[in-house]
């Protein structure tokens, strides 16, 4: 009677979906907990780390509702999320700042996303905003387009 087979012996097993999506979610989760630092998808290190938040010209964090007009003007991007996952090192995918209307408030809320809705990345972003607001990063200003740089001549 022949031995049955031992599975060490397939070679070209397909990839455990199952077991990068339970990867996914555990850093999501990581993030939508961590109340330290808004942390997003590093693609080096393919764990969370935190976002750089951007500083205004005071030091202080840019609030979020400014933070898609701080996006053209200053060289740095929105935080990264997990899509970029199994991209390599290096791979950026950023995610969609925007704002949600609460109704108990009355007020907006501004949320880091997934910007196509995929992995499930999702980070309430005023929280840190209000949390040591002196963790801020001066990132530099865009290079300016030859319509802005004729003011200056
Ligand atoms: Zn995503």
């Amino acid at each position: 009677m022949e031995p049955p087979s031992s599975p060490s012996s397939i070679i070209t097993a397909p990839p455990d979906c199952s077991e990068t999506a339970r990867k996914l979610a555990k850093l999501i989760v990581e993030a939508k907990t961590c109340r330290l630092a808004l942390l997003h998808y590093d693609s080096a290190s393919e764990s969370m780390v935190e976002w750089c938040w951007p500083a205004d010209c005071e030091g202080r964090k840019v609030p979020p509702s400014n933070l898609e007009k701080h996006h053209k003007e200053f060289d740095f991007r929105f935080p990264c999320c997990v899509c970029a996952d199994g991209g390599g090192r290096g791979a950026y995918v950023e995610v969609a700042v925007y704002p949600w209307w609460n109704n108990t408030t009355n007020s907006n809320f501004w949320t880091a996303r997934c910007a196509s809705n995929k992995c499930g990345y999702e980070v309430k972003m005023d929280m840190y905003c209000q949390l040591a607001p002196l963790a801020a990063f001066p990132y530099p200003r865009r290079a300016m387009k030859n319509s802005e740089s004729l003011l200056f001549d």
